[in-house]
């Protein structure tokens, strides 16, 4: 099996939306497909890939770096001679030969991108769920079925006002969400009360409702968040402080009874090493969120669960980031928590892919071959050029 062309674009992601730290109105994101020579209903099997939201495309990484060495790379180089496919965890060594050590930036997001198409790639060269082929090699091959996931929302969008807010919250729980996070850090303490108020007015407990700060508060005004919300018992403050800032993550930990959650914005097994060591937090009530595709995909990603397992964390403590259809995947794959969701599918990273559907705050991948990018209409038409 040979990988015969690779090919990627970048695609505008526009959205009038912000958070506490930016604004979504410039934002892109990559789309890459690998073609192979093998042939199944007249069509090349192909391997896709989007990336996930929030670092921008990875555009010029991927071509003046990592594809060069994918496309130079000799098909026996990265056969699973044993399986007769190709196997993603040589694929990954190819791309990060003469990477150094730290300094990790974008380039993660790059590499998580071709690693989320081989993954796919994979899964359908065999002709299964790709939660299924991780579960045979990374899990207990007995893998859960239902994906807990919960909605991100309650941007602060132009005009905001509290009436828009529940509205929102109202309709995520009739679209079967039973747990919803929103935005705060973006207007003053006050005005961020009154929007937990409203939402919860709608939510009804505190264990149904996070709130995402993006990182940005001084230490001063995160002690005060973190104050002022106590009474309501959220179900997590994410983001409170600078993701890298571990010491005052371990001072928050140690104050305060709420749990954090945390790892969105660290794109490395090296990076959550630190977190582990030196942020203090609590393997009995917080969420690690490193998002699969930003931190150089799965292998990586097993690497950090590694880690967490050494130090005592249960692998449910994991709620990565984004609601891209890999997240959903890996979850049910690896066993872990559960992941974070965009309710909106009219965009191109929101919703799930067709025959998924949500119950209860929860969902099942299904059996359809790969991630399921064909299985979401106005995903798969970004990709219709790449593959003509
Ligand atoms: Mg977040």
């Amino acid at each position: 099996m040979r990988i015969v062309a690779v090919r990627e674009k970048t695609v505008a992601l526009a959205a009038p939306l912000r958070n506490a730290s930016i604004s979504f109105a410039a934002m892109t994101a990559s789309a890459l497909a690998i073609v192979t020579d093998v042939i199944r209903d007249g069509r090349p099997v192909v391997g896709l890939a989007f990336d996930s939201i929030g670092r921008y495309g990875h555009g010029g990484l991927l071509r003046e770096r990592f594809l060069p060495r994918l496309m130079a790379a000799h098909p026996d180089d990265y056969a699973d001679e044993a399986r007769g496919m190709i196997d993603p965890l040589k694929i990954w060594s190819i791309v990060m030969r003469d990477e150094k050590p730290g300094g990790h930036g974008e380039r993660p997001g790059a590499v998580g991108l071709i690693d989320a198409a081989v993954w796919d790639l994979a899964a359908k060269l065999e002709q299964k769920p790709l939660w299924r082929l991780l579960a045979e090699r990374f899990g207990d091959g007995a893998a859960e079925p239902h994906v807990a996931v919960y909605a991100s929302g309650g941007h602060y969008l132009p005009g905001d006002d509290l009436a828009a807010l529940q509205d929102e919250m109202k309709r995520y729980l009739d679209q079967g969400f039973r747990r919803v996070k929103i935005k705060i850090g973006g207007t003053p303490l006050d005005h961020d009360r009154r929007r937990i108020e409203a939402a919860l007015s709608i939510l009804g407990s505190g264990a149904a409702l996070a709130v995402d700060c993006n990182g940005t508060f001084p230490r001063e005004r995160a002690r005060d968040t973190f104050l002022a919300v106590a009474p309501y018992e959220l179900a997590w403050i994410e983001e409170p402080v600078d993701p890298l800032d571990y010491a005052l993550h371990a001072e928050l930990a140690a104050a305060f009874p709420t749990p954090i959650g945390t790892g969105e914005n660290l794109f490395s097994a090296a990076d959550a090493r630190n977190l582990l060591r030196y942020g203090g937090l609590r393997p009995d009530r917080d969420l690690l969120q490193m998002d699969i595709s930003h931190s150089y995909g799965i292998p990586e990603y097993l690497r950090i669960l590694a880690l967490m397992e050494e130090q005592g964390w249960s692998r449910r403590r994991c709620w990565p980031h984004a609601g891209h259809l890999l997240a959903l995947q890996v979850v049910a794959g690896l066993g872990l928590g559960g992941h974070e969701a965009a309710p909106d599918a009219s965009s191109l990273y929101g919703g799930f892919a067709a025959g998924v559907s949500l119950a209860d705050g929860q969902i099942t991948p299904g059996d359809a071959p790969g991630v399921g990018i064909e299985r979401k209409d106005n995903l798969y038409a970004v990709f219709r050029d790449l593959l003509d």
